[in-house]
């Protein structure tokens, strides 16, 4: 059980907890754009912040937006915590459809409504009540910690492989924890422990030097769009499989264990489909649910087709160049380099002569799957049991979140992908919230989860 001193401190703090959290979300500390004002600021009252509650905090600067990074050293032995969360957020747009103002954080039917509430200064600050909890209301944290605060997530974290290669030895650790996803649904918290890498490439089909007349040249030269589409129906057979030779090499089996595991979940395949407006979700491949073709099969999907004349009326000719862009979600053991060339040499293969094909790569992850029987992740479990009064479900997630990958790579760690966002927080959407409930309940499972890493007892 938790310290009854850090639980009562919690308790009761929520109203300075929550105005905190309300100033840090009036930074709009936006990443993606060029010249950005707020992600300076907000790194500053982070650092700030950290040190008003007994942390050592380095503002660290990057190829981009700086990290911040708070530590403490507890006395005597005690394992290492590496926490991971974002200070960045997603543009606020569009700005009409807010309720209140993206960066004038507002309570209403106890939800935060703000830009970052959920994903993910909330998260961050569950961190950093649960932190203040200890040095305040005990004789200080039980562990040592390194929380890291990145400030450049929502644009792919393009600095981050290198900034942990750099800080490698400053940020060794004996477990992590990466609090940027949530619930499985409402009353269901969740603990992912595999994530889908990816692929995102682009090809171009040219043909003649110019785009030519459909009836002088109808007949004459490859029309680059048809050769084109049909590259991309050739990528698909009609049981929903990658034709791509190679494409399944490595890729681990669903285990009976984990489809029972999957088919107990709460998910509402009709619900789903209704919010998405089609009759059925029958995408991917044929003999796999939802869950398992989402969560731990590869999938090719093309994002993009543009070429030749699309305007109002007619106009008869044959293009000169056309393109796709295609992403590609890989699943453990697929290796993104391996699956390249395969796609490389498919390419080639359905380039018909008098074609020339170009092939642009615009982002490679590996795909991830951390161990879920270790120290930390039962220390996680247990957390999660004693704030939420259920056991996590353990989950798969068919995006990507690089920095895991990057973890387990560089740092040698297997994070426990913990957090507090519900399935209806609206991340990245106008009226993003977060339920104060989860807050609340969040930082008792954060402190939780940090004692009975101490303790090794898990649970
Ligand atoms: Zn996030």
């Amino acid at each position: 059980m938790l310290n009854p001193k850090v639980k009562a401190y919690l308790q009761t703090h929520r109203e300075a907890h929550l105005s905190s959290l309300c100033e840090m979300l009036r930074f709009p500390s936006i990443s993606n754009v060029s010249e950005p004002d707020g992600c300076g600021p907000c790194a500053e009252w982070i650092a700030e912040t950290m040190r008003a509650i007994g942390l050592q905090a380095d503002i660290l600067p990057t190829g981009g937006q700086p990290c911040v990074l708070g530590q403490w050293r507890a006395p005597g032995d005690a394992p290492t915590l590496l926490i991971y969360c974002h200070y960045d957020v997603q543009p606020p747009d569009p700005l009409a459809e807010w309720v209140t103002g993206p960066f004038e954080p507002t309570v209403r039917d106890g939800r935060l409504y703000a830009r970052g509430a959920s994903d993910d200064k909330g998260q961050l600050m569950m961190h950093l009540m649960a932190i203040e909890a200890y040095q305040r209301a005990v004789a200080g944290l039980p562990v040592h910690l390194k929380l890291l605060v990145e400030g450049e997530e929502e644009i792919g974290s393009p600095n981050m492989e290198a900034f942990l290669l750099e800080n490698k030895e400053r940020l060794s650790a004996d477990a992590a924890i990466i609090s940027d996803l949530g619930f499985f649904a409402e009353g269901r918290p969740a603990i992912i422990y595999a994530l889908r890498g990816m692929c995102a490439l682009e090809l171009t089909f040219t043909g003649p030097n110019r785009d030519v007349h459909s009836g002088i040249e109808g007949g004459v030269i490859v029309n680059p769009l048809h050769a084109l589409s049909s590259l991309v129906a050739a990528c698909h057979d009609d049981r929903g499989r990658v034709t791509i030779p190679g494409f399944y090499d490595n890729v681990a089996a669903v285990s009976d264990e984990e489809r029972a595991a999957w088919a107990k979940l709460p998910f509402d395949e009709a619900a789903r489909a209704k919010d998405l407006g089609v009759d059925v979700l029958a995408g991917g491949e044929k003999g796999y649910s939802v869950l398992e073709r989402n969560w731990a099969r590869p999938t090719l999907e093309c994002n993009g087709l543009s070429g030749g004349y699309s305007g109002p009326g007619a106009k008869t000719v044959i293009p000169s160049r056309t393109t796709a862009k295609f992403s590609l979600r890989l699943v453990a053991e697929q290796d993104p380099k391996r699956i390249l060339a395969s796609v490389e040499r498919f390419v080639r293969e359905h380039t018909p002569p008098g074609i020339r094909s170009e092939i642009t790569i615009h982002a490679t992850n590996a795909p991830v799957r951390v161990a879920t029987d270790s120290p930390a992740m039962r220390a996680g479990r247990a957390a999660v049991l004693e704030a939420f009064g259920t056991e996590p479900v353990m989950i798969g997630c068919g995006a990507s979140v690089p920095v895991t990958e990057q973890f387990q790579r560089i740092l040698g760690l297997d994070a426990v992908m913990l957090g507090i966002s519900l399935p209806d927080d609206n991340l990245h959407a106008p009226n993003e919230c977060l339920r104060l409930e989860q807050l609340w309940n969040g930082a008792v499972m954060a402190a939780a989860l940090y004692q009975n890493l101490a303790r090794n007892d898990g649970g």
